[in-house]
């Protein structure tokens, strides 16, 4: 006898598994009407494995409705099928074709497909349900599979939901970069699966279905999914303002000492660390992108701490407890900790406002790349100008680096580099003033040793300055701070308030990853010995 599967150890007898495939595709409420556009006389492997694929469903279950027609067809023409062999499914509910046929791997989406179609229901999980509901404008959706890949159904398939989701703003074109080769090239799609929203590219491989979703709704790949809550109230023990390497650290040695924590983010998690380009000193990683970091971080903290990102602290009332409120919820708790890190400082000269993301700008890593064989220059002489300078200079951008003095903040070894890559400096230069219309188009240059000003034709410049402390929340509710602005605080991080503590940047210090994530770690333990033995009450 034939067999099939191997479930649970059993051998699953193949005929079986034929009748019980059939027996859920005649229980699907709705037919799924499927048509094969192609070209007579052209009948090649994938027009012939796409009617074979077809057809064997039809074979199981009549509430598969399908029809081959020629391209010249009046229904290619209504429904914009341009390309040979074209699949539509359900064309007059949703927009959801093939490009190429379903063979291999790809049969497992289309089994998928059908069942979803005959449903009509997305069947997504409620998080990304939520998730969907937000697209409010087109989207139109490419996933590049191939028939060898067993990754791709997982992705196709998440396209497949989010188009019966949304079927008014969501569309899907499943294309086999086989049959496909010069769309492949035309979206440089070299490894599969590889899926584009609006031209955007939003997923490089397999992805988790939230992570899909919302990499489809914000239109950029995500890496780190974290659930939305509801809840308006939320009593703990502690409250975390701010989500770099210091609030995620103490999240993490918050929860593992038992404390009940939620960490709080206004935009978006970690910190100054997300914008660098590259990390080589944080221990354990030779070289990390800083994004990359952060992925791990939050991905890390996550198994914890409860994250609430996009949400702004409006105001904290010290007391017992602590109230904190922000832009969605109550928090009422026993301890903050301000971890709210610092700004981009501003050179404050003509100019700068009114042309920032028209050319001025404080992130390379962001905004580098639309500067690509592009004048440009980078403002300052720390170790994140120099970073971000030799950033630029890989990307292809012409960049010079401007510094007020005769020699460089930063370290040897990244000076070095910059010698190496000869990137040239002005020295004892400044900017007196950015000018252009709409956007950035020449400098005022003086040099602060001769007094001699010249006007100097750029696209873009950098500002790489340094830091100020945010410290307005720390501010307003009467939160010490140090002459040159930091949080005061004493050596275990306790601040002048009660139950207010405070790690990472906007503490003073040095200004590390390691040392940002080292003082969240000794603030996160004393805040639970404090909670044990409050020291106000000793
Ligand atoms: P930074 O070290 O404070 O350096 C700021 C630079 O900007 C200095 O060269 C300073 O000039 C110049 N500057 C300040 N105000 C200016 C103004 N109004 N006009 C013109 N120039 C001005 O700041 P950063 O480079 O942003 O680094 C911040 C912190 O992060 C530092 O502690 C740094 O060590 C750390 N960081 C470390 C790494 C790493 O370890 N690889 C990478 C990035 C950042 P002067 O020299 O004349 O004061």
């Amino acid at each position: 006898m034939a067999t099939g599967n191997n479930m649970d150890g059993m051998q699953m007898d193949e005929g079986a598994l034929v009748k019980q495939l059939q027996e859920t595709l005649n229980r699907l409420p709705n037919d799924i009407p499927v048509y094969l556009f192609s070209t007579p006389g052209k009948d090649d492997i994938f027009t012939q494995g796409c009617r074979q694929v077809v057809q064997a469903f039809q074979n199981l279950s009549s509430k598969i409705k399908f029809q081959e027609l020629t391209l010249d067809h009046e229904l290619a023409r209504k429904w914009k099928v341009e390309s040979h062999p074209t699949l539509l499914l359900a064309p007059e509910r949703y927009r959801i074709r093939w490009l190429g046929a379903p063979l291999g791997e790809e049969g497992r989406s289309f089994l998928e497909a059908v069942i979803l179609l005959g449903l009509g229901d997305s069947r997504l999980n409620e998080q990304s349900r939520q998730i969907v509901q937000k697209i409010d404008e087109p989207r139109n959706v490419k996933i590049f599979v191939s028939p060898t890949c067993p990754y791709c159904p997982q992705q196709v398939v998440n396209g497949i939901k989010a188009v019966i989701e949304k079927p008014e703003y969501i569309s899907l074109e499943i294309i086999d970069i086989q049959a496909r080769q010069d769309l492949a090239e035309k979206y440089s799609a070299h490894s599969v699966p590889q899926a584009y929203a609006n031209e955007k590219l939003i997923g490089q491989g397999a992805q988790q279905e939230e992570l899909f979703m919302s990499s489809l709704q914000l239109l950029e790949p995500q890496t780190v999914f974290i659930p939305e809550s509801t809840e308006e109230l939320i009593s703990n023990d502690l409250v975390i303002v701010g989500g770099g390497p210091a609030g995620l650290t103490a999240g993490i040695y918050a929860v593992r000492s038992g404390l009940k924590a939620a960490l709080v983010e206004k935009d978006a998690l970690g910190g100054q660390v997300a914008l660098t380009p590259v990390v080589e000193n944080y221990t354990g990683f030779t070289q990390v992108g800083g994004k990359t970091l952060v992925d791990i971080m939050v991905s890390h903290a996550l198994e914890y701490v409860q994250i609430f990102k996009s949400e702004p602290v409006l105001d904290i009332k010290p007391g017992d407890p602590i109230q904190v409120t922000t832009s969605r919820r109550v928090f009422e708790t026993r301890a903050v900790l301000l971890a709210t890190g610092a700004a981009h400082r501003k050179l404050n000269v003509p100019g700068e406002q009114r042309l920032a993301g028209r050319g001025v700008s404080y992130c390379a890593t962001c905004d580098g790349p639309l500067f690509k064989n592009k004048k440009v220059l980078m403002v300052g002489g720390g170790n994140s100008a120099v970073t971000e300078a030799l950033h630029l200079s890989h990307m292809g951008v012409d960049v010079t680096v401007v510094h007020r003095r005769q020699s460089l903040r930063a370290q040897d070894m990244l000076t070095q580099r910059l010698e190496e890559a000869a990137i040239p400096v002005l020295w004892n230069t400044e900017i007196k003033e950015i000018a252009g219309d709409s956007k950035v188009q020449s400098v005022v240059l003086v040099n602060n040793r001769t007094g001699k000003s010249q006007i100097l034709k750029v696209d873009g410049v950098f500002i790489s300055i340094g830091f100020t402390p945010a410290v307005e929340l720390a501010g307003k509710i009467g939160v010490e701070l140090t002459a040159e602005g930091y949080i005061k605080h004493d050596e275990h991080y306790r601040t002048n308030i009660d139950g207010i503590y405070c790690a990472g940047d906007v503490s003073g210090g040095y200004k590390q990853i390691v040392v940002a994530a080292g003082q969240g770690s000794a603030a996160a333990m004393t805040i639970f010995e404090d909670l044990v033995n409050p020291y106000w009450k000793k």
